[in-house]
């Protein structure tokens, strides 16, 4: 099996390669396979990729954002006719399952530029605030050259949530997909250049953790977004902080799903497998620690036992499979010392916990895993696991569970089920999050903002709060009469 594209980074409407760079392999992770080696960009690559945003940034700032926007809905269009071809894309790169992609990446990313691409006609307008005689305006402007730094979970979302807001307002950027996950964002830099986008105004290249601060501290660059771990959300905003740029922080969670004991059981299992197995539990707003009622614990725990465990895991070009591997070995690694944790510290093992026998060959695959008793001081109850590993904790009591829900660094998400729609309201109110859902589960439509608070980080992508991150205010007083001085 082959993946490989033209070359490693498309620059300037085209792809370069600059061998000088070390290797990065992209592994199909459902069967351990190198399928493309491309290289992380050198220095080089780094230069010249910022010259060619900030030559394009003026021009394609220049054109109304209505003829900006045209340009999005068109790439908005190729990608929704190129779905399956991109999906199985995403699948190679990612282990994801078809089913999965083919419904929840090219086409979110396509519902990103046709958002942007629609609201961006009026989203830049500015206001005019009468002052007597004088009077002032504001003009929302670009920034000027963004990074874009993407996680490996959803390759081709993220390339797109991040580009599709800052081209919008008028910015160049510049993406740096995982180096997991290299292989999407590529395609979406050649769809923007047929859809009509100026070369230079969307670039791609290729890294890893050495290059990522290159794009953080150039000089040229005005702002970062990264989709990452706290620990690496930490070094960017600290290293972007000490030269005053903008960021955007979507980092991880440990967020809390609550069930109360009226909650429709079966639709809050449903909300809890969505939230902790979808793209087999590497999703940073995942419920990962699910708050059951006592008096519903024994109904909740069976029923969701055997749905589990009727989950179909297997191969991810297959339509039917609906969990694939995990992204890589050593994220599978990870997990299994998780779950070995989760069992030396005294919580039940409800369902899963290892290797499935039911697959054969190298791929990275794991078992979606459910933990019963588990107690807020466990390793598993305190830290992002970012694998199919469900804790389901106990509680009796309103209060108690919405300070222990909050009792964490965190606070990207979180969900309630109960169909008492006050006792809805009065707890989200009361949770610590930037996203929130009530009686669903991880629905994120490019309409509704979409970020975290606490250590999840800061800024907000999706919907029109997102054009605020990439765009900022410029204040012009109009003097009419004569200028006064004391002097
Ligand atoms: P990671 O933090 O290891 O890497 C993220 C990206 O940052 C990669 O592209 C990496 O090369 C780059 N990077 C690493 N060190 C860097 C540095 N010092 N300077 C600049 N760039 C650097 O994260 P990951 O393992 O790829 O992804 C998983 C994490 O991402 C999880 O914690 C998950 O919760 C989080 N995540 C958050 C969201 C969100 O929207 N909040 C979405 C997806 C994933």
């Amino acid at each position: 099996m082959k993946a490989q594209p033209q070359a490693s980074h498309f620059i300037d409407g085209e792809y370069v390669e600059d061998t000088d760079g070390t290797v990065i392999e992209s592994i199909y992770p459902a069967t351990g396979e190198v399928i493309a080696r491309l290289h992380a960009a050198t220095p080089a690559i780094v230069e010249k990729a910022i010259a060619s945003a900030k030559r394009a940034q003026k021009e394609w700032a220049s054109w109304s954002p209505a003829a900006r926007g045209r340009v999005l809905k068109k790439a908005a269009e190729i990608m929704r006719e190129r779905n399956r071809e991109l999906s199985e894309l995403e699948t190679l790169d990612t282990g994801k399952p078809i089913q999965e992609t083919i419904v929840a990446d090219p086409t979110s990313g396509a519902d990103s530029f046709e958002f942007f691409g629609g609201i961006i006609a009026t989203a830049m307008n500015g206001s005019q605030i009468p002052l007597g005689g004088d009077w002032a305006y504001t003009k929302r402007v670009p920034l000027g050259v963004v990074v874009g730094i993407g996680a490996w979970n959803y390759p081709q979302q993220i390339a797109c949530w991040k580009g599709a807001p800052a081209l919008a307002a008028g910015n160049a950027m510049v993406f740096k997909p995982s180096e997991v996950t290299p292989l999407g964002a590529l395609k979406i830099a050649e769809i923007l250049i047929e859809a009509g986008a100026p070369k230079g105004v969307y670039n791609v290249i290729q890294g890893d953790r050495e290059t990522g601060p290159l794009l953080v501290s150039h000089p040229e660059v005005a702002k970062v977004s990264l989709t990452g771990s706290v620990p690496t959300g930490r070094k960017v905003a600290g290293a972007a902080a000490s030269q005053l740029k903008h960021v955007t922080m979507e980092l991880g969670g440990k967020s809390p799903i609550v069930v109360f004991d009226d909650a429709d059981i079966d639709s809050a299992i449903s909300g809890a497998m969505l939230g902790n197995f979808y793209s087999t539990g590497q999703v940073c707003s995942n419920g990962t620690r699910v708050f059951v009622h006592t008096a519903i614990k024994e109904t909740f725990l069976a029923r969701l036992k055997a749905r589990t465990e009727a989950i179909l895991i297997g191969d991810p070009q297959d339509e039917a499979t609906q969990m694939g591997p995990m992204v890589s070995l050593a994220q599978r690694e990870k997990v299994l010392s998780y779950i070995d944790k989760g069992k030396a510290e005294g919580a039940t093992l409800i369902t899963g916990g290892g290797i499935p026998n039911s697959v054969t060959g190298e791929g990275f695959y794991i078992q979606p895993t459910v933990f019963a008793d588990v107690t807020d001081d466990m390793t598993i109850a305190r830290e992002e696991i970012f694998g199919p590993v469900m804790c389901v904790l106990d509680f009796e009591d309103e209060a108690e569970v919405i300070a222990r829900a909050n009792a964490t660094e965190f606070g990207l998400s979180a969900g309630v089920f109960t169909a008492d729609f006050s006792r809805a309201h009065r707890v989200v109110d009361q949770l610590e999050a930037g996203t929130l859902w009530i009686n669903t589960y991880n629905l994120c439509p490019v309409e509704i903002p979409f970020g975290g608070s606490k250590q999840s980080g800061f800024g907000r992508e999706n919907s029109a709060a997102a054009l605020e991150h990439y765009s900022e205010l410029k204040t012009v007083y109009v003097g009419m009469g004569k200028c006064e001085a004391p002097y």
